[in-house]
């Protein structure tokens, strides 16, 4: 039998440092010459910062390019109808748009060209199979109306593996599909298996019977929190990877290894990341205990490029070496400014709450929801906190105290805990809300 084969694209997964920086920085140019030769919206924006052609020879100088926003992106869009100013080819070649799902403000729409779409692709299979998708996986997708489930469906195609989209809010079709045509690994939202879990439950459903050999999840936090995967990988008999993209950027281009925690960059040459001061903007080293927020370049998009986005997103580079291989570096994810939360003059992510919380299962479910009595960020302390407690929690009153002396302890703010019981709280099929409004706007 032939060995298994480890990565999707050795040659660019494995590239050595000095490589990766070749690869990247010729990847700049042709991208840089590109929109200084076709794109109006980078012109107009460089020029607005005195920046010419000849100041940017290579990466060393990404730093004097300045930093794209999202708002930017949507005034764009809203003036220059339908794809914006930042439309770098022309419309006749654009043959997809996506729109993004608009939590923080109005769709954006994104666009690409057929050489776009390749590169998608490419590094999407890139990182599930970095996430252990193999040809021989049946893979529902319960992910329907997530704007880049097309492109999700078409990578887990061109892997070689065979794809059944069930759409989102269709259990009994994914147990249909799981069933009936003996689906396997699953690619969703963190919050979908938890999700299951509790269906399952409530129908008399045996999880571990269903055969899933593997759940990939992202597009939340909640992947890797080791409480959370161990509850999946329990329930189910499974292996549970964690994957991150942009939705502006590139689907799927951080995928987690057999190795241990976080994720490896894999989009060599489609998109160079930045981590940096999310105050300041400056950029920092990527080494090993960094945190900051991820800023991306593309290095080979044609309809709508983006150079040095900020999306928002902060990580923590988890390390910069790996037992499998791959030379990108590893993040995890901490949360998105957008979610954080600033108590006592602290910055704190919901996300990284429920993960300290995670210590205290079984005795809590994991569920909780965080009440906001003020716009975010600002939150007046002590914060106030509604956590369900477990079938079989002990004392309640010592419990409480536990849990609020562990946040002060882990992350530095006061809380006030009110425990309520099993089965009390929302869960959510799509993906978790942690915090509850009680303001009015
Ligand atoms: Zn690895």
């Amino acid at each position: 039998m032939a060995p298994e084969r480890r990565y999707w694209n050795e040659r660019m997964e494995t590239l050595a440092p000095e490589a990766f920086l070749q690869v990247q920085e010729a990847a700049l140019t042709r991208e840089l010459d590109y929109l200084w030769a076709h794109s109006d919206f980078y012109r107009a924006k460089w020029a607005a910062a005195s920046v010419e052609r000849g100041d940017v020879a290579g990466l060393d100088d990404l730093a004097k390019l300045p930093f794209a926003e999202k708002s930017e992106l949507r005034d764009s869009l809203a003036q220059h109808p339908p794809l914006g100013s930042h439309r770098a080819c022309s419309l006749g070649d654009v043959i997809r748009v996506y729109s993004t799902s608009g939590t923080t403000g109005n769709p954006t729409y994104i666009g690409l060209t057929s050489h776009d779409r390749d590169v998608w692709r490419e590094v999407a299979c890139r990182a599930m199979w970095t996430g252990r998708m193999r040809p021989e996986h049946v893979v529902p997708l319960p992910i329907g109306t997530f704007f880049i489930a097309a492109s999700y469906g078409e990578a887990i195609e061109h892997l070689g593996a065979m794809l059944v989209p069930v759409g989102v809010g269709a259990t009994d079709r994914f147990l249909g599909a799981v069933r009936n045509l003996s689906a396997d690994f699953v690619l969703s939202t963190a919050s979908f298996p938890l999700y299951l879990i509790d269906y399952c439950e409530g129908k008399g459903i045996d999880t571990q019977a269903l055969g899933i050999k593997g759940f990939f999840v992202g597009g939340e936090p909640g992947g890797g929190i080791p409480q959370v995967r161990r509850r999946i990988e329990d329930a189910f008999g499974c292996t549970v990877r964690e994957c991150m993209g942009n939705g502006d950027m590139l689907g799927l281009m951080w995928a987690q290894c057999d190795e241990g925690l976080g994720m490896h960059f894999v989009g060599q040459g489609a998109c160079h990341p930045e981590i940096i001061d999310p105050e300041s903007g400056e950029p920092l080293e990527i080494r090993e205990g960094v945190t900051g927020e991820l800023v991306y370049t593309s290095l080979d998009r044609e309809c709508q490029p983006l150079i040095r986005f900020r999306t928002r997103d902060h990580v923590l580079v988890v390390r910069t070496e790996c037992g499998c291989g791959r030379t990108g570096f590893v993040v995890s994810c901490i949360g998105r400014t957008d979610d954080m939360l600033i108590v006592s003059g602290v910055n704190v992510y919901p996300a990284a709450v429920r993960d300290v919380l995670g210590a205290f299962q079984p005795r809590i479910t994991g569920e909780l929801v965080i009440e906001l009595y003020e716009k975010p960020p600002t939150v007046r302390p002590p914060m106030k906190i509604r956590v369900e407690h477990g079938p079989d929690p002990g004392d309640l009153a010592s419990l409480k105290k536990e849990i609020e002396h562990l946040l002060r302890e882990k992350l530095i703010f006061p809380s006030d805990i009110t425990l309520v019981p099993p089965g009390s709280l929302p869960t959510y099929e799509y993906k978790a809300k942690l915090t509850e409004k009680h303001y009015e706007e």
